[in-house]
């Protein structure tokens, strides 16, 4: 037995159907954790039930107690976090916010998000995937740490679910392309950075991989931004 057919809709429309933890957007790529096990005589409740995307469902379930690496979650945790979450989901309800209070917070975070990753033409390095065409500025990088650290500043946070949603999987994206720079990536004179020139001939294989780890996230990270910054538009400044 899982939950029941009501149990699956009210916490799919309370969510939104994004993941409770990381906030992305699943769509049918969602799954139902009980907080409490089955097992530890969890129910199949409302109350009882988490939505999550399928990477923070691994995180969730992987913690072996043989074995701690890391913190576990509380179940108290997991609930609050979900309540949260489907709190912000309830508060932007339609696709116009028309809470005036709401809408100039979202502004700020906004226009925040805009100067961060638009300063230096950050977004535009990122579109042409500008990592495989020898050196580039170390600000590259810099610029997405920082946008990075802001990202746990608990102010730096849309009140709309679906802005906060895209903002997450944009975070996320930039997450994987800054592991990327590191890995792939070395001090190549003054202030710059680049895939080391002499994997050319030394190590082609490693080479490859990088301009292949490469070209296939940019796309995605610029994808993200794009679409969020078109429904942040939409959403903010349309009426
Ligand atoms: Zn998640």
């Amino acid at each position: 037995m899982g939950f029941n057919k009501k149990v699956v809709e009210d916490a799919l429309i309370s969510c939104g159907r994004h993941c409770s933890l990381c906030h992305k957007f699943c769509g049918t790529k969602i799954e139902l954790h009980h907080i409490k096990q089955k097992k530890d005589g969890g129910e199949d409740s409302f109350e009882n039930c988490l939505p999550l995307c399928f990477d923070c469902h691994a995180d969730v379930m992987q913690y072996n107690p043989q074995h701690p690496k890391g913190k576990k979650y509380t179940e108290s945790e997991l609930k609050r976090h979900r309540n949260s979450w489907y709190k912000k989901v309830k508060n932007s309800e339609g696709s116009v916010i028309t809470n005036s209070n709401y809408l100039n917070l979202d502004k700020a975070t906004f226009e925040r998000l805009n100067k961060l990753l638009e300063s230096k033409n950050l977004m535009y390095f990122i579109k042409q995937n500008g990592f495989v065409g020898g050196p580039f500025p170390d600000k590259i990088y810099l610029d997405i740490y920082r946008f990075l650290i802001e990202c746990e500043l608990p102010e730096f946070e849309f009140i709309d679910a679906d802005l906060e949603g895209l903002k997450s999987e944009l975070r996320q994206n930039l997450e994987k392309l800054y592991e990327l720079i590191l890995k792939h990536t070395f001090g190549a004179g003054p202030d710059r950075q680049s895939i080391p020139r002499e994997w050319k001939m030394q190590q082609p294989e490693r080479l490859d991989k990088a301009i292949e780890d490469f070209t296939k996230l940019t796309p995605i990270v610029s994808d993200n931004y794009e679409t969020l910054i078109k429904l942040g538009r939409r959403k903010l400044y349309a009426n």
